[in-house]
């Protein structure tokens, strides 16, 4: 049987998030974003565009925030 290739999305908990684009500097896919939208800290925040992650940990490592971050595989069951 084939192997599927793994697929990996990144989590933003948008209120954890202070908009230092640390994590958007840190990715080699390009992949995050800063918006242009507030968090309840009045803080703009970074999003996933939605595909290309590969897992590789970059932005998590470069958050200084505990927990504005998660990297997620998505697991066919
Ligand atoms: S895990 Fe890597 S590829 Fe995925 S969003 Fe973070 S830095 Fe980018
Ligand atoms: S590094 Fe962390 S705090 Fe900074 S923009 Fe990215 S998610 Fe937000």
């Amino acid at each position: 049987m084939e192997k599927k290739p793994r697929v990996f999305r990144c989590v933003i908990a948008n209120d954890e998030c202070k908009g230092c684009e640390r994590c958007v500097v840190a990715c080699p896919r390009g992949v995050l974003k800063l918006g242009d939208k507030l968090n309840k800290l009045s803080f703009p925040y970074v999003t996933y565009t939605g595909s290309g992650c590969i897992g590789c940990g970059g932005c998590f490592y470069s958050c200084p925030e505990p927990g504005a971050i998660t990297i997620v595989e998505e697991i066919d069951e």
